[in-house]
């Protein structure tokens, strides 16, 4: 049987204004996939994973999420934001609500999930990402590594077929990136599709079966982390390697 992709993203441009910021980018994730997106600031790593779930319009190409086409169809968009979970830098919680409202608001609202349920779920995946005991406090309470782990466990709530990380570690303190990461490698063994945009070489040797190199809102490189670090085939990788290693 061949291989259903479950993120196809054929071609895909965007322009803020004149500024040319993804110029034709191709990307193909089959399911189970573990791929992390490195490049430099402002190469387009986020704009283009963003494009996804349609939190970013793109002005040309393609993209298919699990066989449905990402079009201006606002039942498509739902469907397709239903499907896939998102982890920001900036864990964006509700700093009003408790971490477990935090992850029962929207299965409540969007799945119509019952009160009980969802926190059922909540507490299971509270447990999953290894901070049950916090479940009663609110955000401001918790240290950054445990409000991501809060922000993950909220994606997870609304059960994804895929999950994007857009630099979950980057605005940790040192001694937390490690938590986290290893909650994001559990969610790999567990079979989740993935697309990281993470600068950790570590994570990434470990846990990705793809490393895609973008810069000026191309994809430079794309390998598997052993040639990717081991044996990059473009300068420009190289150049990339030898400034974050
Ligand atoms: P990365 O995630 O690789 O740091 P981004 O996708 O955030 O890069 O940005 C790609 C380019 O698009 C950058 O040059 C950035 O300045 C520009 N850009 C991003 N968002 C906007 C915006 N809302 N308006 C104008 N330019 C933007």
């Amino acid at each position: 049987m061949t291989k259903q992709p479950i993120i196809l993203a054929e071609d895909i441009h965007k322009w803020y204004g004149k500024f040319h910021a993804l110029r034709g980018v191709n990307l193909t994730v089959n399911r189970g996939e573990v791929v992390v997106l490195m490049g430099p600031s402002g190469s387009g790593k986020s704009t283009f994973i963003r494009t996804f779930n349609g939190l970013e319009e793109y002005q040309q190409g393609r993209i298919e999420i699990d066989g449905i086409a990402l079009t201006d169809d606002l039942r498509n968009v739902e469907t397709i934001r239903r499907e896939i979970g998102m982890v920001f830098q900036q864990f964006n919680l509700f700093p009003h609500l408790s971490v477990l409202q935090n992850i029962t608001l929207a299965p409540v609202w969007v799945r119509k999930w019952t009160k009980v349920k969802a926190e059922e779920v909540a507490m299971q995946l509270l447990e999953r990402v290894g901070i049950l005991e916090q479940a009663q406090k609110y955000p401001g309470q918790l240290s950054g590594g445990q409000q991501q782990r809060v922000a993950i466990a909220r994606a997870l709530a609304m059960q994804p077929k895929i999950m994007l990380f857009d630099e979950p570690t980057s605005a940790l303190d040192p001694e937390m990136v490690r938590e986290v990461l290893d909650v994001i490698q559990t969610l790999a063994a567990d079979g989740m599709t993935m697309v990281v945009v993470s600068h950790e070489v570590g994570f990434a040797r470990k846990v990705a079966d793809r490393v895609i190199l973008m810069d000026g809102g191309m994809i430079v490189e794309e390998a598997s982390p052993t040639a990717f670090f081991q044996n990059p085939q473009q300068e420009r990788t190289r150049k990339f390697l030898s400034q974050i290693l």
